[in-house]
């Protein structure tokens, strides 16, 4: 090879690298400049009031989430401000419009979720998106009916004893699935859910109430400590617990048994997150509601929700 082909070629391998270097990744370019995260699990503990979580003195039923705000945030004025029940609360962190949703898994959501627009804004494949609940009828949360989205970009799905109108299942079964998913499937977008406390309480049974709080404590814990385990997620993956509902103030209707309304006990709930690009043992008192965790996902994970409401949860940022 002479010396001019030698140019040549070297100038082809050059432009063909830097072409592809800067077309292959925009997005993770991007994002690492403005965030470490590039994987989210949300929890949803189905429907504890804030009043025995993050608003009892001393939180002695969330001994665990109390001890791992040293490394997250913590709004306490944070609200369901649409309609208090399970697949309306879980929608509206999906898909960031509050929708008055059939709550038996009869009806999909309008509007496009979180899922479809990272599973089409990034090209992955739906085994890197799960919806994994204990109450079958979220399942719902896999779809939508907005006709431009409506049966694309879905991600899997393990909701309840066999997907949508097979019953509800253990929470134990679900962690255990949780685990297996993470370990074997490597996803890098999830949603649990947990049907305590919220089963218990439906029963009038106060002391399994209680347990149905300590028990998800202790799961939120067990994810966390099998995510900060692993290589592929450490230090690279956000984690936000929070409730698609409150319960009736104490003293209201049957209290703690029921939720629906707009009582404070309904709307007030739980917002905890942690992850590389949140503040540390930071309480935000500035109100925010379950809409903004639709918009501050997104944000996070470097993609646009034109059919979201809410806002950015800038404050909680570093
Ligand atoms: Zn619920
Ligand atoms: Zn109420």
């Amino acid at each position: 090879m002479n010396k001019q082909m030698k140019i040549a070629l070297t100038a082809i391998v050059a432009f063909v690298s830097v072409y592809f270097g800067c077309r292959k990744d925009p997005v993770s370019e991007k994002k690492s400049l403005a965030f470490r995260t590039n994987k989210l699990v949300i929890i949803v503990v189905d429907g504890p009031r804030y009043t025995e979580t993050w608003g009892l003195t001393g939180r002695p039923l969330i001994p665990h989430r109390s001890e791992m705000l040293r490394e997250g945030v913590l709004c306490t004025q944070f609200y369901n401000n649409g309609y208090c029940f399970t697949n309306a609360g879980h929608s509206a962190i999906t898909t960031g419009v509050y929708q008055n949703i059939n709550n038996s898994g009869l009806e999909y959501p309008q509007n496009p979720s979180i899922f479809q627009y990272w599973l089409k804004f990034t090209g992955s494949s739906s085994s890197k998106a799960w919806v994994i609940a204990t109450k079958d009828k979220l399942e719902i949360l896999s779809d939508c009916l907005d006709p431009e989205w409506q049966g694309k970009y879905r991600p899997m799905t393990n909701c309840g004893t066999a997907g949508l109108g097979s019953g509800y299942r253990q929470d134990t079964t679900t962690l255990r699935i949780v685990e297996s998913t993470l370990s074997l499937q490597k996803p890098q977008m999830m949603l649990i859910n947990f049907k305590q406390p919220d089963a218990a309480a439906h029963a009038a049974d106060s002391l399994a109430y209680i347990q149905g709080i300590e028990d998800t404590d202790n799961y939120v814990w067990q994810i966390w400590q099998q995510i900060q385990a692993d290589p592929f997620y450490r230090d690279q993956t956000t984690m936000i617990v929070t409730n698609d509902h409150g319960r009736h103030t104490a003293g209201h209707l049957d209290g703690y048994v029921s939720h629906t309304d707009t009582c404070d006990g309904c709307k007030h709930i739980e917002f905890f997150a942690m992850g590389p690009d949140f503040k540390k043992n930071h309480i935000c008192s500035q109100p925010h509601e379950q809409i903004d965790i639709t918009q501050t996902v997104a944000h996070l994970m470097g993609f646009r929700m034109p059919t979201a409401n809410g806002r950015i949860m800038t404050e909680i940022f570093k």
